[in-house]
């Protein structure tokens, strides 16, 4: 267990500061390592001369930090202090491992996919960023914070993060939270500086193991949100006249040109398409959470897009009912095809969707599984909805409904309300053997955009693969599975048809 202090000082009174450090490290300590943060550094380093700390103190970068103290780690002078340089990680004999990046924004815009690759695959304990993260930030209604942060933190995901926010800096304590994939919880302060008024010091106990038990006061993951994942491309819109809700709706403003299922986006990765039907076309899925079989070599997971650059489904009609449109029945002949294709190779076929008039461009995804993991759907489900329910609680509740038959009144209700909806539809190997979970989403509330994977990785018991990012595949092996996929099921392709 490692005892450590933070403090935000106030550069000008760095030795009045190393008496009373020099004194608690006696009296409480000895705290290893003792940081400080901010703007920490007088602009003359030769000022430093009377500043006497006792202990070895690390300095992390502030917002000025690297125009009067440089950008390389390196010991001041006579002063026993260590500073940190632009940007790394420091682990200690403890295993520790504290992460540090500078406060200027200009660098952080320039370098950030440097500052992430340093950090991928690092254990990170402790952070520090100066700058606040945007999620909290806008949490607490405040100006100044940086989505690169957001970036960082949710790379790394350290016990603690503490950053200062602003020039004389700002206290705030965030009770904790948890990240729904590795399970850490998160602490978040901020510290005002030396004699500001807010608290500026702040002492605590880590191990380098981490800490998994949920503490007492948990909150929500204002990380793991929708709302805060694109915070600038969100604008008004007018109501749309057919919306019954007569809600303003928010819209991410993606054109098709930018759009990753577009067809006509000049970087749409073509080399993933499976088959292309007149209103919809088949894909695999970047980053796949299932993995090949015995019998199929290669991994299935693949997704239904339309043509058409639509939010949800029933945005492309006007006054029929979803089950009359072209794209609903292509859509559903993709469906039955990828049924009877996966079960030649004995697996079963789950689908996921979410309806939701803000979604950039509607999609289905496709995960063809082992038919004993179906029995176990609905307990999963039921205790990832609860989770939901009772621990995220930004998020809109999710309360699913169960349908055996697609003809179902109550079901054809729910598709055809014009309300935002999420739904999973399960085939045990056959076409006829139907079950369909359906809830209403509030689109007022955040949605997990990543539900459905979690619900699938949390079935299969592959809990490394929620994230997509985390099991992205070569260029050559994405070609290999298309071509494997493709040669198989061009005998269940309806489009190959005539
Ligand atoms: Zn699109």
């Amino acid at each position: 267990m490692a005892k450590i202090i933070v403090l935000h000082p106030d550069a000008s009174k760095l030795s009045s500061i190393a008496t009373k450090i020099n004194a608690l490290n006696k009296k409480s300590g000895p705290f290893d390592p003792i940081i400080l943060i901010g703007d920490a550094l007088p602009e003359e380093e030769e000022t430093l001369s009377t500043v006497r700390f006792e202990p070895q103190i690390l300095c992390a970068p502030g917002s000025q930090s690297l125009k009067y103290v440089g950008d390389d780690h390196r010991e001041l002078e006579g002063s026993n202090i260590s500073y940190l340089g632009k940007y790394g990680t420091l682990t200690k004999a403890d295993g520790i491992t504290i992460a540090f990046v500078t406060g200027d924004e200009k660098v952080l815009d320039d370098e950030m996919e440097q500052i992430l690759q340093d950090l991928r695959g690092k254990k990170v304990d402790v952070l520090i960023t100066y700058q606040w993260p945007y999620a909290i930030a806008n949490e607490r209604e405040l100006f100044f914070g940086n989505t690169n942060i957001d970036r960082i933190v949710r790379q790394t995901q350290p016990q603690y993060h503490f950053a200062v926010g602003s020039n004389v800096g700002k206290f705030f304590e965030r009770p904790p939270f948890q990240w729904s994939d590795s399970l850490t919880n998160t602490r978040f302060i901020s510290l005002g500086e030396f004699e500001s008024g807010d608290k500026w010091i702040y002492a605590f106990n880590i191990n380098a193991t981490q800490e998994l038990k949920p503490p007492a006061n948990l909150t929500p993951n204002p990380f793991e949100t929708e709302e805060v994942t694109q915070p600038k491309k969100r604008v008004f819109e007018e109501p749309l006249a057919d919306d019954t809700s007569k809600k303003i709706r928010l819209r991410k403003v993606v054109s098709p040109e930018n759009c990753f299922f577009c067809l006509s986006n000049p970087k749409l990765e073509s080399h993933m398409i499976i088959s292309i039907g007149e209103h919809a076309y088949l894909t695999i899925a970047k980053g796949p959470l299932t993995r090949p079989t015995r019998l199929m070599n290669f991994s299935g997971h693949c997704i239904i897009i339309p043509v058409a650059h639509i939010p949800s489904l029933d945005s492309s009609y006007d006054n029929k009912s979803v089950v009359e449109t072209p794209l609903y029945n292509e859509i559903m002949r993709y469906q039955v095809s990828l049924v009877k294709f996966f079960d030649s190779f004995e697996l079963a076929t789950v689908f996921f969707q979410i309806n939701k008039a803000d979604s950039v461009h509607f999609h289905i995804q496709c995960f063809p599984i082992p038919a004993d993991f179906l029995t176990k759907f609905s307990s999963v489900l039921e205790r990832k909805s609860k989770y939901n329910n009772e621990k995220l609680i930004q998020n809109t509740k999710l309360m699913f409904q169960k349908f055996e038959d697609t003809e179902d009144p109550k079901y054809l209700e729910f598709i055809d309300s014009k309300k935002d909806y999420i739904s999973f539809t399960l085939f045990n190997r056959s076409i006829s053997k139907q079950e369909v979970y359906i809830t209403y989403i509030d689109c007022s509330k955040s949605l997990d955009l990543q539900f459905g994977r979690r619900v699938l990785a949390d079935l299969l018991q592959t809990p490394k693969r929620i994230k997509w990012d985390k099991c992205k595949q070569s260029r050559t092996v994405e070609e290999q599975e298309t071509e494997a996929f493709k040669e198989k099921f061009k005998s269940y392709d309806f489009t190959m048809e005539g």
